[in-house]
């Protein structure tokens, strides 16, 4: 079957609208988020329904094409792009965005795999419930491709990722059978938990088409506090400070040193210092309140001072409403940019166990300097995940000089496997929240145990023996 009559079968499958060739909208699905991807693709196709999906997937299968599964196209390892144009479609999950149902007694949402992370996140609320899953990207990032990412966030202390997020699915699998494991069983131990194959999967094993997810209740409130550390040790202290007194009511907790503190409120317009000087070490908490807000508050207070009188904070600010939350958030959330606009950087996603974050950082930042005396070296994120973007800035010497950027960038590779083996080392994982996709498959082919790969590869091909899911990605 020749390119012209694929298409027309994919038409009389999803209809003509949902079959797209036109160059400038194949673009929209074919480029990827920071355009370190630029691919192409036989067409992006926009199935309406599963039996869609279904019959795309057959369709493909007759024909000898492969597809990339994608979502908001928001992932940033190459994962939902194709890598060879004249032989991949896109299958876009975006026309399947629906929310089916939300269930405040059991606190479950059945959704569509292509209903946007934020839509799902306000349909909850309206029902005074929490859909916790909270990124950067949630207001174009999608259900499936949170799932096949395992996505994190900021909330994963209190609520953990998605994996722990979901009761279940329905996938269209590699040979075009629909699995309906659509149950809303807090127990459930029939055998395999088959959904957890395909969560994290990054559309190697099948295609997500419906969840249903866990909803929780909803805090009265939030208290938004902003510490000051002389060390990233005494971040971690403090966190578990707060932990002990206030358990679960922490719902996120980030650690920022000054370097990101600094480029943010330089480069990001509108962000408001949280104080005056930058602390070397910030860590911005949040604390859900759940009961009494005055309670909270005394307790806060309370860990706060002892914080003080130990000499694990030097200084502390709680926000006083929700506008100066807002604020302490968005410098949070606009570091990634921020650094982005002060010029070229090396990143690394990793995490190691919680109690090592601090070697980590020490022992990171003094590696990088080695690898590239100049560079600048910022880690922050998630701490009480153990999970830190480690990236990498380029020498202030080298801002603005087009070669000597170029020749930073050219030690990714070299900087990256370095980097890796600390983390390894330290008993870590090269990749925390993005995945794998086509970024560092090389690095978990370097770094993985060869029994874990050998029984990925196994269960890869048992489920898709011609690679016709999403080729080339993760091995
Ligand atoms: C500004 C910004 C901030 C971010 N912050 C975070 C963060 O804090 N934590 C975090 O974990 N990630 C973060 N990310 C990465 C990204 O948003 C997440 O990985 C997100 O979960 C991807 O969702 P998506 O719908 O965009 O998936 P896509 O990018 O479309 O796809 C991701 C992968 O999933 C596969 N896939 C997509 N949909 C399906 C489906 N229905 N069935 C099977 N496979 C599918 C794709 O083939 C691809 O391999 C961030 C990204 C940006 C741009």
């Amino acid at each position: 079957m020749n390119n012209e009559s694929f298409l027309a079968n994919l038409q009389s499958i999803v209809g003509p609208s949902g079959v797209v060739t036109d160059d400038e909208t194949l673009d929209r699905y074919t480029r990827e988020w920071r355009g370190k991807y630029l691919s192409g693709a036989i067409a992006a196709v926009r199935p309406a329904t599963t039996e869609q999906v279904s019959a795309v997937i057959k369709a493909c299968a007759e024909s000898g094409i492969s597809i990339t599964p994608q979502g908001g196209n928001t992932g940033l390892v190459g994962g939902s792009v194709p890598i060879e144009p004249t032989r991949e479609i896109v299958l876009s999950l975006d026309r399947m965005n629906a929310i089916e149902d939300v269930d405040t007694q059991g606190n479950t949402m059945i959704v569509q795999a292509g209903c946007i992370l934020a839509d799902a996140q306000q349909a909850a609320a309206k029902v005074d419930r929490v859909f916790p899953l909270s990124l950067g990207a949630e207001g174009s990032c999608r259900i499936g491709g949170n799932l096949s990412t395992n996505a994190g966030g900021i909330n994963v202390i209190r609520y953990g990722n998605m994996r722990d997020l979901v009761l279940g699915l329905e996938v269209v699998l590699a040979d075009g059978r629909i699995w309906n494991g659509m149950n809303r069983l807090r127990k459930d131990n029939t055998g395999y938990d088959l959904k957890h194959l395909f969560i994290g999967a990054e559309g190697t094993l099948g295609i997500i088409t419906r969840a249903v997810l866990k909803t929780f209740p909803r805090p009265k409130d939030r208290l938004t506090t902003w510490l000051a550390c002389h060390k990233p040790a005494e971040c971690l202290v403090a966190l578990n400070m707060l932990r002990d007194r206030l358990g679960d009511a922490i719902v996120a907790a980030e650690i920022i040193p000054a370097i990101a503190l600094d480029q943010t409120l330089e480069q990001i317009s509108g962000t408001k210092p949280p104080m005056k000087p930058s602390p070397a070490w910030s860590l911005l908490v949040d604390v859900g309140v759940f009961d009494e807000a005055g309670a909270v508050r005394d307790t806060l207070d309370a860990v706060l001072q002892e914080a003080v009188m130990n000499d694990v904070i030097y200084d502390g600010v709680i926000a006083q409403n929700l506008e100066q939350t807002g604020q302490f958030w968005r410098i949070r959330e606009a570091i990634p940019e921020a650094e982005t606009k002060a010029g070229p950087s090396i990143k690394h996603d990793v995490s190691v166990p919680v109690h090592r974050v601090p070697e980590l950082i020490e022992r990171g930042s003094r590696l990088l300097q080695e690898l590239y005396p100049g560079a600048r070296p910022v880690p922050f994120g998630h701490l009480g995940d153990g999970n830190l973007h480690f990236n990498l800035c380029a020498p202030l010497s080298a801002l603005g000089d087009k070669a000597a950027e170029t020749e930073f960038l050219a030690a990714w590779g070299t900087i990256n496997r370095a980097f890796h083996d600390l983390v390894q080392e330290m008993g870590g994982s090269i990749s925390a929240e993005h995945g794998i996709g086509q970024l560092k498959k090389d690095e978990l082919a370097r770094t993985a145990d060869g029994v874990g790969l050998d029984l990925m590869r196994t269960i890869k091909t048992a489920l898709d023996p011609e690679n016709r899911l999403n080729p080339g990605k993760i091995f």
